[in-house]
């Protein structure tokens, strides 16, 4: 048992004191006097206290504060995870599971897979029975409650990095609390680095009335309680662009640059929005450092962004050798998830990649917009970990005060939710407006939803899943559409075939990323290319890369990233497995391409297109709701201009561009969903 702390917890439950605790007995690992150095440290007791008084506990602590990392020990170490308990700790990005996980694992002698464990969607580095800390992405718990609902094993589930109120994050949330009704011996901590603690706080604390309590006397106190781990970041200085820059990336290098040149020691860290424009910084660094070579020298530039190797993950945790300056280029990742020591000075272009959908045209995108001044706060504190440092803002100071938001929009309220509808419904829940969550769907952006499940044939009239393609598709952990793809595949005899391309589909590309049209990458696409389009092109690609004998030497004079092609090859095998779980054996279909664009369209009739009969710059109106859209540049159906294409996704710069393209006859639209095409459709009972 813990031992109870001066804490008072009457006024809504803010913590306002905490006795730090005397040292423990036991012996000193070399971490343990990093550990203690932490700033949650101090609140060690009151944390064990408020989680065994409280059935909710929210920590809002800054980032490097030890949150992820010391939390889940503490619990460990109170003994929550005996009697073959688990302790979850969940986070809204892969790469922050596998990174917090092989910390905590390193900080406890252990390897993971073993008492500390992860599991990311595809990858289950767990052992039952032994792993007593598991960290997971919040879709994944969100997956795990399929098979069990009350999540029966945890004994403590903590979500952290709430306040970035993705849509897995929030619908856990929102399941959570009702699991709690049914657990009371269950306790949650949500932690995040800012958060709007009063309004989470005030979401745990009100229940609808027929929620019921299961023993109010027994039971934690369901009052939730709020602590805030004070940290101890070091001031930061913040500096403006004078003009707006065209060129944030351009702009972003040379900050990195002058940086190099007239700052003192001290790492970088810079922010953009993805894989692409960080590709292109990092190739715009090394050249000029090469050129420049005197002048740069000790520059040493490292990417972070979700699809990053193992190795090159490692690289950016490693220490900065002597006489020696990092810089770090990230998405926002390094925002909150990942702490990195040793940066001063912070580049922020004050963009990321968001999602946006409009549930109008049935359009989602991942938009390049500006962040939130939340953010942007958040981004300038990781310049003062380690002492007083300088954020460069790539944007002027008016517009940080006039145009960016306070806050940013949850996740929920801006997202495709055919994912969210079909992983409840799996769940059994059906009035999905009338349950309790921390911002309410769109009735919009649901009843689109609902129709294109229902003509997906994963909904039936009644709005529950059908047997047994509903229930398969909700199996399955992919975009339902690919997931419909894959079943229809096996019908038609080419799911060999369809699970290569939905691997494709679902790394980031396979091209190397360069800046612009690049004459090389052309040519050799034009080598693979195939007439019926992109994803015929990618089967061409991988069969080479398998002839190759997976040489990466082939890769480099194709134009072709290696490190997705190994992803693909692994997510392959995954696939593979999956269906087969479900008992279905891959076909090949040989050489029938025609089976295999059926298949595609069975999955992706909604994103049907035709070209205008006048155009004559390849303008094509989608069948769903007449948007002007243009296949992208980097497609082989570029200039082609199929008379109908069906395209994977639609990304928004200048104009909507198409992208993964394929083209079709258009009377199999009406064969794969004759609903979806039909002028009337019936009603569906939505609520
Ligand atoms: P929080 O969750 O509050 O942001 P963390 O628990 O992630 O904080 O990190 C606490 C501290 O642990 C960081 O300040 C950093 O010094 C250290 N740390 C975390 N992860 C790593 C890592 N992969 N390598 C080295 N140090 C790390
Ligand atoms: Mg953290």
């Amino acid at each position: 048992k813990p031992r109870s702390c001066l804490v008072d917890d009457e006024e809504g439950g803010v913590l306002f004191y905490a006795a730090p605790p005397s040292s423990s007995g036991h012996g000193y690992s070399s971490f343990e006097r990093l550990r203690q150095r932490l700033p949650v440290f101090k609140y060690r007791t009151a944390i064990l206290y408020l989680v065994e008084k409280h059935a909710t506990t929210i920590i809002v602590g800054e980032t490097g504060s030890g949150k992820t990392t010391q939390i889940p020990q503490y619990l460990k170490e109170a003994g929550w995870a005996e009697g073959g308990r688990v302790i979850a700790c969940t986070q809204p990005r892969r790469l922050s599971v596998q990174s917090v996980a092989s910390r905590v694992a390193e900080e406890m002698g252990v390897k993971v897979g073993e008492e500390v464990g992860y599991t990311i969607r595809f990858e289950d580095k767990t052992n039952q029975g032994v792993t007593k800390i598991k960290f997971l992405t919040d879709g994944v718990l969100l997956r795990e409650m399929m098979n069990d609902p009350l999540l029966t094993k945890y004994s403590v589930i903590m979500v952290d990095e709430a306040h970035e109120r993705s849509l897995s994050t929030d619908t856990l949330l929102g399941l959570l609390k009702k699991i709690q009704r049914r657990r009371p011996e269950l306790r949650l901590i949500i932690s995040s680095a800012t958060i709007e603690a009063k309004s989470m706080s005030n979401f745990f604390r009100t229940r609808k009335k027929n929620d019921g309590q299961a023993s109010e006397d027994n039971g934690p106190n369901i009052e939730p309680s709020i602590l805030s781990v004070e940290g101890k970041g070091f001031p930061v200085e913040i500096f403006y662009v004078e003009e707006p820059v065209s060129d944030y990336l351009r702009a972003a290098v040379d900050a990195v640059l002058l940086i190099h040149e007239k700052e003192p020691v001290g790492d970088v860290l810079v922010f953009l929005t993805g894989q692409d424009d960080i590709d292109a910084a990092v190739q715009l660094l090394t050249d000029e450092a090469r050129e420049t070579t005197r002048r740069h020298s000790g520059l040493l530039v490292l990417s972070l962004y979700s699809g990053l190797s193992r190795a090159d993950q490692d690289l950016i945790f490693t220490p900065t050798p002597k006489g020696k300056r990092k810089v770090i280029i990230s998405t926002n990742i390094a925002e909150t998830s990942l702490t990195l020591e040793g940066v001063v000075y912070v580049v922020d272009s004050g963009f990321s990649k968001q999602r946006f959908y409009n549930p109008i045209s049935d359009i989602e995108n991942l938009v390049v917009a500006p962040i939130s001044k939340a953010s942007a706060r958040q981004r300038a504190g990781r310049a003062g970990r380690v002492r007083p440092g300088k954020c460069f803002r790539l944007y002027t100071e008016d517009f940080f005060v006039q145009d960016m938001p306070v806050e940013g929009i949850p996740e929920m309220q801006r997202s495709n939710l055919v994912s969210f509808v079909i992983q409840l419904k799996a769940l059994g829940i059906d009035n999905i407006l009338g349950f309790d969550w921390l911002a309410l769907p769109p009735p919009e952006s649901m009843i689109r939803a609902l129709e294109v499940l229902y003509s997906l044939e994963i909904l039936d009239e009644d709005a529950k899943l059908t047997s047994p393609t509903g229930f398969q598709v909700a199996e399955i952990p992919l975009d339902p559409m690919i997931s419909k793809m894959i079943l229809t595949a096996d019908a038609l005899g080419c799911l060999e075939e369809i699970i290569t391309i939905a691997a494709i589909l679902s790394v980031q590309s396979i091209w190397v990323s360069v800046r612009g049209t690049h004459k090389g990458l052309d040519e050799v696409k034009l080598r693979f290319a195939a007439a019926e389009g992109d994803h015929v092109s990618f089967l061409n690609v991988y069969k080479a890369f398998l002839q190759s004998g997976k040489s990466s030497q082939w890769c480099y004079k194709n134009y072709i990233n290696y490190h997705s092609m190994k992803k693909v090859v692994e997510m392959r095998e995954q696939l593979s497995r999956l269906v087969r779980r479900l008992g279905i054996i891959p076909k090949s279909c040989g050489m029938d391409m025609q089976a295999v664009r059926r298949a595609i369209i069975s999955g992706f009739f909604a994103h049907a297109s035709q070209l205008e009969e006048y155009s004559q710059n390849g303008m094509y109106k989608t069948v769903r709701s007449s948007q002007e859209v243009y296949i992208h540049p980097s497609s082989v159906l570029f200039r082609v201009n199929p008379k109908w294409v069906v395209y994977h996704s639609l990304v928004s710069t200048d104009k909507h561009y198409m992208h993964n393209v394929i083209a079709i006859d258009p009377s199999w639209l009406t064969e794969a969903a004759p609903h979806f095409y039909q002028q009337r459709r019936p009603s569906i009972p939505l609520f």
